[in-house]
C-alpha cells in the first residue's frame, strides 16, 4: 500500500510517499526558515498560511518523483500533534479532503512517533526494544521504546529542550535564527576547554534534564568577554561539550537501567556531529548499539510521517476522513493501536 505522508507542524511542510513493500519512493520538503528569520522566531499565522500554499504543489512533486498518481495512494497519514494550531489544522484538513475524495483511509500521526522512528527508515533498522534519546526543537527525552507505540517515558527536560537550548544560545551569541546548526559549526572550530561551563544535572541520579541554566552561564560568560570571533568558537564549543556530556551520559544510564542495548538518536539534535560521534565511539566501547536517522530526517520532514502512519495502518486499519488536531499531546500516552 502507498501512503502519503504530509508533515505541517510548525516551520516546515513536508511530504512523502512510503509504500509498504517498497520503501520510500519520494519526499519534498520546503522549510519556512527565511520567512521567519526576520522575526527572529515561528511566527504562527505566516506559517499556516505558507503550509496552505506548499502542501498541494509539493504533494503534485512528489507523486511525480514516484512516478505515482493520486490513485496510487492507499492512505493518507498526517500530522495530528504536538504543534502549532494553526500549522496542524492545514494538514489536517488536507489530508481528510484528499482522502474524501480519493475514499482512501485517513491517519493522524504523533510528531514525535515520527522523529522517534524515523531511525527505521534505514537500511538495518534497529530491532524492539531500545532507548531513544529524542532530542528535538520542542522536546528533550529518554524513552524505553517496546512497540510501535508503546513508548514508556524514563526521563524529560525540566525546563528548555537541547534544540531550544541550542537556538536561545546560538541567538545570544549573535549567531542568527535558528542557531542550532549555526552553533554547531562554529563550535567545531572552537578550543575546547578554554572555557567550562556547567553539566546540569549530571549527577541528579535521574534520567532528568535541566538545559535553561546552562544557557545562563553563556550569558554571563559572554558578558564577561571580548566576543572576537575566536571566543565565540569557544563559548560554542564549551556549550556544545557540555551538552553533548549530559545527552551521552544520561543515554548511558538509561541503557544501564533498562539493560538494553540499543540506543536510537531522533530529532533535530541527533544532526549534531559531535553528539554522534561521541555515541558512536562509546558504543564501540562500551558494547551496544547506536541508531540514527540519516540527517534530513533527523529535523522535520514528510517521510517519518508517512512511515509511521504506514507502521500504524499494519495494525490496525484505518477509517474514515474524521479528522483532528492535538497542539499539546504526550507521546507516552499513546496506545499502540489506537487511531
Ligand atoms: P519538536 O519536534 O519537538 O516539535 P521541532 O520540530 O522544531 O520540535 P526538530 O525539527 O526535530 O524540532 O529539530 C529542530 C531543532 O534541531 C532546532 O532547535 C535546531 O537548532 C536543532 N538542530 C538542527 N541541527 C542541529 C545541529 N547540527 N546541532 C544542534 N542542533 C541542531
Ligand atoms: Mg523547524
Ligand atoms: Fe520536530
Amino acid at each position: 500500500m502507498l501512503v502519503l505522508g504530509i508533515e505541517t507542524s510548525c516551520d516546515e511542510t513536508g511530504v512523502a510517499l512510503y509504500h509498504t513493500e517498497r520503501g520510500l519512493l519520494a519526499h519534498a520538503l520546503h522549510s519556512q526558515v527565511a520567512m521567519h528569520a526576520e522575526y527572529g522566531g515561528v511566527v504562527p499565522e505566516l506559517a499556516s498560511r505558507d503550509h496552505i500554499r506548499r502542501v498541494l504543489p509539493l504533494t503534485r512533486q512528489t507523486l511525480q518523483q514516484a512516478g505515482c498518481t493520486l490513485d496510487d495512494i492507499g492512505a493518507i497519514a498526517y500530522t495530528e500533534g504536538p504543534g502549532l494550531a494553526g500549522a496542524l489544522l492545514v494538514g489536517a484538513s488536507i489530508a481528510a479532503a484528499l482522502g474524501f475524495a480519493l475514499k482512501v483511509p485517513v491517519i493522524g500521526i504523533h510528531h514525535l512517533e515520527g522523529h522517534l522512528l524515523a531511525p527505521l527508515l534505514e537500511p538495518n533498522p534497529p530491532a524492539f526494544p531500545f532507548v531513544a534519546l529524542l532530542v528535538s526543537g520542542g522536546h528533550s527525552q529518554l524513552m524505553k521504546v517496546s512497540g510501535i507505540g508503546a513508548y514508556e517515558t524514563l526521563g524529560e527536560t525540566l525546563d528548555d529542550a537541547a534544540g531550544e537550548a541550542f537556538d536561545k544560545t546560538a541567538k545570544l551569541l549573535g549567531l542568527g535564527y535558528p542557531g542550532g546548526p549555526a552553533l554547531s559549526m562554529r563550535a567545531e572550530q572552537g578550543v575546547p576547554g578554554r572555557f567550562k561551563l556547567p553539566r546540569p544535572m549530571i549527577n541528579s541520579g535521574d534520567l532528568n534534564f535541566s538545559f535553561s541554566g546552562l544557557k545562563t552561564a553563556v550569558l554571563t560568560l559572554a558578558r564577561q568577554q571580548t566576543l572576537d570571533d575566536q571566543t565565540v568558537n569557544d563559548i560554542a564549543r564549551a556549550f556544545q561539550d557540555a551538552i553533548v556530556e549530559v545527552l551521552t551520559v544520561k543515554s548511558l544510564a538509561a541503557l544501564g537501567q533498562s539493560g538494553l542495548d540499543r540506543l536510537v538518536v531522533a530529532g533535530g539534535v541527533g544532526a549534531n556531529r559531535q553528539l554522534r560521534e561521541k555515541l558512536s565511539a562509546l558504543s564501540a566501547r562500551r558494547g551496544f548499539e547506536v541508531y540514527y536517522p540519516k540527517l534530513e530526517f533527523c529535523t522535520d520532514n514528510g517521510a517519518m510521517i508517512a512511515f509511521a502512519g504506514a507502521m500504524r495502518i499494519k495494525l490496525t486499519p484505518a477509517k474514515g476522513w474524521k479528522f483532528n488536531v492535538r497542539p499539546r499531546w504526550d507521546l507516552a500516552q499513546l496506545e499502540s493501536t489506537a487511531i
